[in-house]
């Protein structure tokens, strides 16, 4: 059993229906069992959030203006690839159904003047209920046994509207009572990502982006022999293209590099969303819809150690703080307390370095939460301070974190050593650096004015770029 994802670019407009068609027909000849999960088309997400917000604010266009763009974007898709005129009447009812409640809903938000987080999840999971009927619809004219289903009717969550959390149990239950009978009738069900709904049956949504969250659990509760997620991008790439042109196709991550890279900023696959394909050990291919022969990314429990270093890439706009002091060595405390007073403020600590000399710690924040950290610490360490146990509490304003990450570091020697004879090279600054005893990444960090020029040096150390 295979499950696909398809993401709003691949479901953007009439070309990329057709593609997605296409692969969806070559999936079905290699394995009969294949479920479908897509998100809206692209942009709609946004279009519909964007109203139901203006109306909460007095405004009617928006609303007004999304109806009609919505109804033409799905009607240019459906006119085009949707022959039979039957199917082609049944979309129209439908769309012009979903449209009507849409219209309704926001009319109500506008006479309110308010929008709950509740009423929000009716209307943003408008889209994923206009493309899901639609994709089947396009599937059936090409010839592909195909039926739509209401992800409401299998995922169950909590009621934390906006973001809620699948309960595995019943959603499991629900996902082979519905799905299994239909794959059994050589029909491809066509799922739609992002919605949900309470036990009550309440509509919610997994929060924004969480198609992949849809897919991951209906591949885990199918036990699906590969969840594959199709986007706009040859899978995940050892660096951002637009820093090094020459970035290739990684073609397999474990699936801590891929929560390392993710964490670091790359634009990949979300470790919560994909924590249910992991979970039940659930390979995880990432590909593109417009090149579908081109180089993927499968994301695997473990992977042969075909290279030490997989990818690297860059978190921007960070502060270091450094906690400063002779006074620390040998003081307990001093740690436990630093980042008590981190937390207090709700600030997310991306890195950690500490000398063995213990003279000083370190740490990286995003630079908007660096102001509300160094008042909490200086309020913290006050005493410390006054007395010179703590000389300084100093920020470096500007600074990104390289990571270099890759299992197969571990236990490799002289990584390290590569890495930083190309940053001397290049010639450029290292303020700190920290590796965990993991060994899955080396993190470094720099001036945000070398940061682009250090992922290049990096990134030539290790691969050829043709
Ligand atoms: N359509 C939803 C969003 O734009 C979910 C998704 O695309 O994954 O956030
Ligand atoms: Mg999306």
């Amino acid at each position: 059993m295979l499950v696909l994802k398809f993401g709003g670019t691949s479901v953007g407009n009439t070309q990329a229906f057709a593609q997605v068609a296409e692969i969806i027909a070559r999936a079905r000849a290699q394995d009969a069992h294949v479920v479908v999960v897509t998100s809206a088309m692209s942009g709609v997400t946004n279009t519909l959030v964007h109203a139901a917000r203006a109306a909460a604010d007095g405004y009617e266009q928006p609303y007004r203006e999304a109806r009609s763009d919505l109804l033409l974007k799905h009607q240019l898709v459906a006119g085009q690839l949707i022959e039979d005129g039957v199917e082609r009447a049944a979309y129209g009812r439908l769309i012009d159904e979903r449209l009507r409640s849409f219209e309704r809903l926001c009319h109500s938000i506008y006479v309110l003047g308010e929008l709950t987080a509740r009423g929000l999840d009716v209307v943003s999971g408008l889209g994923e209920r206009m493309a899901a009927p639609l994709l089947a619809a396009v599937l059936r004219a090409h010839g592909i046994a195909a039926e739509w289903v209401d992800a409401a009717e299998i995922v169950v969550t909590d009621a934390n509207f906006g973001g809620a959390t699948p309960l595995i149990e019943p959603t499991c239950a629900r996902a082979n009572a519905r799905l299994r009978p239909l794959l059994d009738q050589g029909k491809t069900p066509v799922v739609t990502g992002f919605v949900a709904a309470t036990s009550e049956g309440i509509a919610t949504t997994l929060g924004r982006g969480g198609s992949d969250y849809s897919a991951a659990i209906l591949g885990a509760c199918l036990q699906a022999d590969e969840v594959q997620i199709w986007t706009d991008v040859n899978g995940i790439l050892t660096a951002d293209p637009r820093i090094v042109p020459g970035a290739k196709t990684t073609p397999e991550l474990t699936y801590i590099e891929a929560a390392e890279l993710a964490y670091f900023g790359a634009k990949v696959l979300h470790p919560k969303t994909i924590l249910p394909a992991i979970e039940a050990l659930i390979p995880i291919r990432v590909a593109n819809t417009f090149q579908p022969d081109g180089p993927s990314t499968l994301v695997l429990p473990e992977t042969a150690r075909d290279g030490a270093v997989k990818a690297i890439t860059a978190i921007k706009h960070l502060t270091l703080i450094n906690v400063e002091g002779r006074g620390m060595i040998g003081v307990p405390g001093i740690a436990a307390r630093t980042f008590k007073a981190v937390a207090a403020v709700g600030a997310n600590v991306l890195m950690i370095s500490q000398s063995s000399s213990e003279q000083s710690i370190c740490f990286a924040v995003p630079e908007g939460d660096a102001p509300a950290v160094i008042q909490a610490l200086t309020a913290e360490l006050a005493q410390e301070l006054t007395r010179h146990f703590i000389d300084q509490i100093r920020a470096i304003h500007d600074v990104v974190i390289v990571a270099v990450v890759g299992a197969g570091m571990r236990g490799t020697p002289g990584i390290a050593g590569r890495v930083f004879s190309a940053l001397g090279e290049a010639r450029i600054n290292v303020i700190a650096v920290a590796q965990g005893s993991s060994e899955v990444n080396i993190s470094l960090v720099v001036d945000e004015n070398d940061a682009e020029a250090a992922v290049r040096f990096v990134h030539a150390a290790f691969f050829a770029e043709a």
